[in-house]
């Protein structure tokens, strides 16, 4: 049993910590500048622990900044205030990121003219068939090796929507529950202590006040873990944090 809990929280965190990391706010925002070599690393990372529901770089980074020049409005990719429950809003994302993803749809230049990360071999295999089922493979034999009773396979399917789940806890609860700190014109909130377990993701409404800003935290009793290790990160070198100026 013991081995399955590392193996659900090391697959949580490891997959959550590279969604922020990584795909939120270096791909999308920048709020950081690292070797080439370096982001070739954190690239196979998140490929390699998102696994089954590896989200392309490219196309993620694209409909996360419509979300933040559409937020909470109609053209929002994903605002919880237009659809009735969390899953309709996870499959109207899925779709949209899918076009995308695939060159079906193309965005428009206001939203791919800053950098964005590109790895098109490792994208392709991601986004295949084949590399989602090997991983959703994996994920199961290490249930059928060490789970103590078949109850426990429920927990497969987090496995395996492990990405796009933690993204739509995020744009739901962030944009629905918790208190605000600024006025920034849409419905995004803080919610606290919960942030915790989506390291600082869901301080949706500090983080739409001031979007470069790689420290989502602003008041004594919200804590970001993503920032805290992206500070270490900084120290030793690997990465470079972009100041921006206080908000
Ligand atoms: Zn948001
Ligand atoms: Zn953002």
């Amino acid at each position: 049993m013991i081995i399955i809990i590392i193996f659900f929280l090391s697959h949580w965190f490891l997959s959550l910590f590279f969604h922020s990391f990584f795909l939120h706010r270096y791909a999308s925002h920048k709020m950081y500048s690292t070797s080439k070599n370096w982001e070739k690393v954190f690239y196979f990372s998140t490929w390699f622990v998102q696994g089954s529901s590896f989200l392309v770089p490219s196309a993620y980074a694209v409909m996360h900044r419509m979300h933040h020049t559409y937020s909470d409005t109609e053209k929002d990719p994903h605002s919880p205030h237009f659809f009735k429950d969390i899953w309709h809003m996870m499959v109207h994302t899925a779709a949209i990121f899918h076009s995308f993803a695939t060159g079906k749809n193309k965005p428009d230049e206001e939203f791919t003219k800053d950098y964005l990360p590109s790895w098109s071999r490792l994208d392709k295999i991601g986004h295949s068939n084949i590399s989602r089922v090997l991983f959703g493979l994996a994920y199961t034999s290490v249930y059928i090796f060490f789970a103590p009773s078949a109850w426990w396979f429920l927990l497969l399917p987090i496995h395996f929507l492990m990405g796009p789940i933690q993204g739509a806890i995020v744009n739901w609860c962030g944009h629905k529950y918790g208190y605000s700190n600024f006025n920034n014109g849409d419905h995004s909130k803080n919610t606290s202590p919960w942030g915790i377990l989506l390291m600082g993701e869901l301080f949706q409404n500090n983080h739409h006040h001031a979007k470069n800003n790689a420290n989502f935290a602003r008041r004594w009793f919200e804590f970001d873990l993503t920032y805290i290790i992206m500070k270490g990160m900084n120290r030793l070198s690997i990465i470079k944090l972009i100041p921006v100026p206080a908000a």
